[in-house]
């Protein structure tokens, strides 16, 4: 542990990379897990871009916006927070749609799957808000569209948005310490992140609770609670008195 404190301290900069780990210990389901959302129905089915405009469709993720009302950040995702506005961590490039890194603080955030912050025409690309579908609004309301309203995330099937994906390649090129969690780095091209990592030679640490297919590029592998790691190393860092505020604070 105190090495790899020691390696987020000593970076010059440091890049981090998050998957559903950190968002299921907001306690949101995870998709790809046994007992997750997706059991007992196809995802590929439901988020393709096939779907689309489907009650299944629709309702799938009118329960996936609300579901994000009902949950919160998470002491880690404040922890990185924290990390940012110390200058220790240079970006952020997250798998998750659920928006929690931004609502934490972090400024610097490339999400290469997407957010459902706001919904758009798939069409015409006008934008609702994410209630839209709480309030019945399915259809693009221009008269010469009336295309289906989706959330802006990347669909199975779907290409990433290109200035995104660029954006996370080009900071992970520029990293020299990489801070993997939460992610069972099964899913392309995002898993290739961290074998690019490897290859231009940056230090990689990876905290997930399971091991990953990738944890031998890894200079520390931590199978654990992502909270509970990021809390031990904001102790370390930052003193048991800010950890305390931060808890108090934002009640987490
Ligand atoms: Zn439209």
């Amino acid at each position: 542990m105190k090495e790899f404190i020691e390696l987020i301290q000593n970076s010059n900069h440091l890049v981090a990379l998050t998957g559903a780990g950190m968002s299921t210990e907001s306690g949101l389901p995870d998709f790809r897990s046994q007992g997750g959302l997706w059991c007992g129905r196809d995802p590929y089915e439901i988020a393709s871009p096939q779907a689309i405009g489907t009650d299944d469709f629709f309702e799938f993720y009118q329960m996936r916006i609300e579901d994000l009302l009902k949950h919160k950040p998470n002491i880690g995702h404040y922890v990185l927070t924290k990390l940012e506005k110390e200058g220790i961590l240079k970006a952020l490039l997250t798998q998750n749609i659920d928006g929690f890194h931004q609502l934490s603080g972090t400024q610097r955030v490339i999400e290469v799957h997407g957010h459902m912050r706001y919904l758009v025409c798939s069409r015409c690309g006008k934008e609702y808000p994410a209630t839209a579908y709480r309030q019945c609004t399915y259809y693009c309301t221009d008269e010469n569209c009336k295309a289906p309203i989706r959330p802006p995330i990347v669909l199975f099937g779907e290409p990433l948005d290109s200035d995104a994906w660029d954006s996370a390649v080009q900071e992970v090129e520029q990293a020299d310490t990489v801070l993997v969690m939460g992610t069972s780095l099964q899913v392309y091209p995002f898993a290739g992140l961290v074998e690019l990592a490897h290859e231009t030679g940056s230090k990689i640490m990876i905290i997930n609770k399971t091991s990953t297919p990738l944890d031998y590029l890894a200079d520390h592998v931590i199978h654990e609670s992502i909270s509970k790691i990021l809390s031990e190393i904001a102790t370390s860092i930052f003193g048991n008195d800010w950890f305390a505020h931060l808890k108090e604070h934002n009640q987490v």
